[in-house]
């Protein structure tokens, strides 16, 4: 007999009944930040020398620290973009963990990265790119955009002329900050095009012709948006892959956001085009219904991504040997030490089909024309523009921008719901308006409709 640690089941059951609690419950507050200052008055000392204990740590952690998050799956948490994990993805995250999978190398993590490989088989086809094409998951579309533009860098690099040469990208000013960011850490520059409006061929191919001949030859990547995180609108991808293709460019879509909606047959044709990428980003933590943390990153052709990112070292060679044969997903994005981060995913699609997962997505697509109707029919307010996908940007007429800073604040401060505003550019100027995004089917109309009448 295995000694039994009392201790040890009770925990479990007591960290069972927590899980439990909150995934059965209809109704939750929409918790507030607090101070660290006021934190720390409440709960102590916990980092002890010998400990708290389990028992109290965990008390303290539901009497005063779980109430200063915000889930994000709550129905009336538009803000961002949300998230609202299955049931049965939050359960084998639990799994996940209690596995101790380490998922840089088959030769450690088979059963999990062939589990993780199925759900991207199925992600992968959602694209429609060719045969080969592949992906990995990331921590994040950050981490996804940073892999790829990496790839691509290191690809271009190849030919010897361009060793030395600071590399350039394009994009446009709707891409998402982590773009910015990413251009950064990988030491590239960037060229915005000064339009949130959706990119096309001709406005890149125009940007393209005002480059000086060094630029021109420093230029190796466009990155389009699959779905912009201010106002869910999709480049036009399939001029944006002419373009690309003419002028030998590499061609990546960010869909971080945008990527869950390849799903629903509704807005599918909006993508078109993105079958012709080099490299495609898409978030399962936003709107594939997983939880933090998981990114993907896939790729048209895999060698490329295994050439720029694969790891030597002498204490991994193990790993490569033909003993170990399998797919290694380390060999693909910038991270070594991996959790098996898309066994969640996989676990939920098995549980509800990919059928359920295109009803939830058509969901929150239905949800942004519902709050487009109502706020049509309201005399207080008024689109700034059209729905794209599930994003709704509106006004409140006559209010400033401090109007929307106080209505967030009190809205969140009463619990209610968490609506932050944007700004929207609208010709040579930024207005502040309010802005929805829908991901959790779960949002009702009686939800939106409430939202609304508090903006009085
Ligand atoms: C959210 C988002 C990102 C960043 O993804 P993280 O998972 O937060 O790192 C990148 N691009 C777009 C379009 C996004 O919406």
């Amino acid at each position: 007999m295995h000694h039994i640690d009392i201790d040890l089941i009770e925990m479990t059951l007591d960290v069972m009944k927590y899980v439990i609690g909150r995934v059965s419950a209809t109704e939750h507050q929409i918790g507030k930040p607090k101070k660290a200052e006021e934190l720390k008055a409440a709960v102590g000392e916990t980092v002890t020398a010998k400990g708290v204990g389990g028992e109290y740590a965990f008390d303290l952690w539901k009497k005063h620290l779980a109430t200063t998050n915000v889930p994000v799956d709550h129905p009336r948490n538009l803000a961002f973009v949300p998230a609202s994990p299955t049931k049965a993805a939050i359960m084998f995250d639990l799994i996940t963990s209690a596995s101790s999978i380490h998922g840089a190398y088959w030769m450690e993590g088979a059963g999990g990265i062939f589990c993780e490989n199925e759900a991207m088989r199925w992600i992968v086809s959602l694209t429609g790119l060719p045969e080969g094409a592949f992906g990995v998951f990331t921590s994040g579309g950050t981490a996804a955009n940073l892999s790829a533009i990496v790839t691509a860098r290191e690809h271009w690099r190849e030919n010897p002329e361009y060793k030395r040469e600071k590399g350039l990208i394009i994009t446009s000013i709707g891409a998402h900050s982590s773009i910015k960011a990413m251009a950064k850490v990988a030491d590239v520059d960037i060229i915005m095009v000064d339009s949130e409006e959706h990119l096309t061929g001709d406005a890149l191919k125009e940007t393209i012709d005002t480059l000086t001949e060094h630029q021109r030859k420093c230029l190796f990547a466009v990155v389009a948006t699959g779905g912009t995180t201010n106002a869910g609108i999709i480049d036009d991808l399939e001029s944006i892959a002419q373009v690309c293709e003419e002028e030998k460019l590499w061609f990546h879509v960010d869909a971080a956001y945008g990527g869950g909606a390849l799903v629903a047959d509704s807005v599918r044709h909006l993508f078109n085009g993105i079958d012709k990428a080099d490299s495609i980003t898409i978030d399962p933590h936003k709107w594939m219904f997983s939880p933090y943390d998981c990114g993907a990153v896939i790729y048209k052709n895999m060698a490329l991504a295994k050439n720029a990112h694969s790891q030597q070292g002498s204490y991994l060679e193990i790993f490569k040997d033909e003993g170990a044969h399998g797919f290694n997903p380390t060999d693909y994005q910038i991270q070594l030490t991996r959790r098996v981060r898309g066994l969640p995913l996989w676990f939920s699609l098995a549980t509800h089909g990919t059928d359920r997962y295109k009803e939830a997505v058509e969901r929150g697509l239905e949800l942004a024309q519902i709050a487009a109707k109502l706020i049509e029919n309201h005399p207080d307010l008024e689109l700034v523009r059209e729905p794209s996908l599930s994003c709704v940007l509106y006004r409140r007429k006559g209010w400033k921008p401090e109007d929307y800073t106080h209505w967030t604040y009190e809205n969140h401060e009463k619990g209610f719901a968490l609506v932050t505003p944007t700004k929207w550019k609208n010709g040579d100027t930024y207005e502040t308006c309010s802005r929805f995004c829908f991901i959790n089917p779960d949002t009702t109309e009686r939800d939106i409709e409430m939202i609304l009448k508090s903006m009085v």
